[in-house]
C-alpha cells in the first residue's frame, strides 16, 4: 500500500483588488492528511479529527475532488483519505481548498504524476464548487502551486504562478464569528462602474508588477478594492479599525481573506508582522469575541510531504 503524509497549507484570496482571480499560499497556518492507494477500488475518507465534517464522500470536498481527478484516470484504483483539520470551515483562508487541492495533490503523487498541475487545479475546484456552489480557483491554485497565483481566465483555465518576494509576511485575523460564503456573495452588487474598473484593474497590474519587481511601496499602493471590501466588510467587526491599526504599524496593505471573516495584512519583514499582529490583538480584544491571529511567510512551494 502506498501512503503518503502532506501539509495542506491555508491560503490568502482576492487579495482586495483581485477578487475570483489573485491568491497566496501560507507557510505556518494548513491542515494535514495521510492519502493512501489501497487494493479496493473507490474513494473512502476514513478519518476526521479537528473539526465535524461529512466522513460521506460526495459531500465532502477531498472526495468530490479524488472523484473528479479518477473519473479522468484510465485505471481502477482506491483511495483512503485521513483528514487533520486545523483550518476551520468558513473562516476565509480557504479551509475547503486546502483539503481539496491536498487531496487530489497527493492522490496524482502515489500515481506517479499522470496528471499536469492545471488539471490538479480543476479538479480541486471540484471540490470549491461542492463548498460554495462557485468553482472559484483563487484558493486551490495558490495551494497548488504555492506562491501567488493569478487565475488569468476561467474559461479556459488559466492560471499564472507570480514571483514572491522574500520579505514579504502575512498577518491573518480570524474572528470567530460566522459569515456565509452565500451572504458574503449575496451583498456583492453584480454590476461595477468603468470608474472602479479603471481603479481595480490598475491596481492588480500594479501589484503583479510589484510582486515581480519586489518593489514594496508599489505592492502596498496596489493592494486597495474599490469594488468588493466596501460592501463586504460591513459584515466583518471592527473591519476599518484593524485596517487602520495594521497600516499604523507599518503593514503595506490590509484587506479581507477571502469572503471573510478573516481579515490579512501583509507587511515586509516579520518584525513588522509580528507587531501588526499586537495591534490588531489589542483591537479585537475589547470587542469580547474570540479569534485567532496567524503570522505566516509566504509559502512558494505549496503542498509539502511530511512524511
Ligand atoms: P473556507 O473559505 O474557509 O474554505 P468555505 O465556506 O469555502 O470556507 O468552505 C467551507 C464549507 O465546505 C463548509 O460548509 C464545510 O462544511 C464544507 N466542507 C466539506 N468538506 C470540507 C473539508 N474537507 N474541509 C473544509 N470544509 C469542508
Amino acid at each position: 500500500m502506498k501512503r503518503i503524509k502532506i501539509f495542506a497549507p491555508a491560503t490568502v484570496a482576492n487579495l482586495s483588488c483581485g477578487f475570483d482571480v489573485l491568491g497566496c499560499c501560507l507557510d505556518t497556518v494548513g491542515d494535514e492528511m495521510i492519502i493512501s492507494l489501497t487494493s479496493e477500488s473507490g474513494v473512502r475518507i476514513t478519518k476526521i479529527e479537528g473539526a465535524d465534517l461529512p466522513l460521506d464522500t460526495k459531500k465532502n470536498v477531498a472526495g468530490v475532488a479524488v472523484e473528479a481527478l479518477l473519473e479522468n484516470y484510465d485505471k481502477e484504483v482506491g483511495v483512503d483519505i485521513e483528514i487533520y483539520k486545523k483550518i476551520k470551515a468558513g473562516s476565509g483562508i480557504g479551509s475547503s481548498a486546502a483539503s481539496s487541492a491536498g487531496a487530489v495533490w497527493a492522490v496524482n503523487y502515489l500515481l506517479d504524476n499522470p496528471f499536469a498541475p492545471h488539471q490538479l487545479i480543476a479538479f480541486a475546484m471540484e471540490g470549491e464548487k461542492l463548498a460554495s456552489g462557485n468553482a472559484h480557483a483563487d484558493n486551490v491554485a495558490p495551494a497548488l502551486l504555492g506562491g501567488f497565483t493569478l487565475v488569468r481566465s476561467y474559461a479556459p483555465l488559466d492560471v499564472i504562478k507570480l514571483h514572491t518576494p522574500q520579505d514579504l509576511v502575512m498577518t491573518v485575523i480570524h474572528p470567530q464569528i460566522e459569515v456565509k460564503t452565500s451572504d458574503a456573495r449575496s451583498v456583492i452588487k453584480q454590476n461595477v462602474t468603468l470608474k472602479q474598473a479603471i481603479q481595480q484593474w490598475g491596481n492588480v497590474g500594479g501589484l503583479v508588477s510589484g510582486l515581480f519587481t519586489e518593489d514594496y511601496d508599489l505592492i502596498g499602493r496596489s493592494l486597495e478594492d474599490v469594488i468588493v471590501e466596501p460592501m463586504r466588510s460591513i459584515l466583518i467587526p471592527e473591519f476599518k479599525n484593524v485596517k487602520n491599526a495594521a497600516i499604523a504599524q507599518g503593514a503595506l496593505g490590509c484587506g479581507i481573506s477571502g469572503s471573510g471573516p478573516s481579515i490579512f495584512a501583509l507587511s515586509k519583514g516579520m518584525e513588522t508582522a509580528k507587531n501588526v499582529a499586537e495591534a490588531i490583538r489589542k483591537v479585537y480584544t475589547k470587542t469580547g469575541l474570540d479569534f485567532d491571529i496567524h503570522v505566516s511567510k509566504i509559502n512558494s512551494k505549496g503542498i509539502k510531504i511530511i512524511d
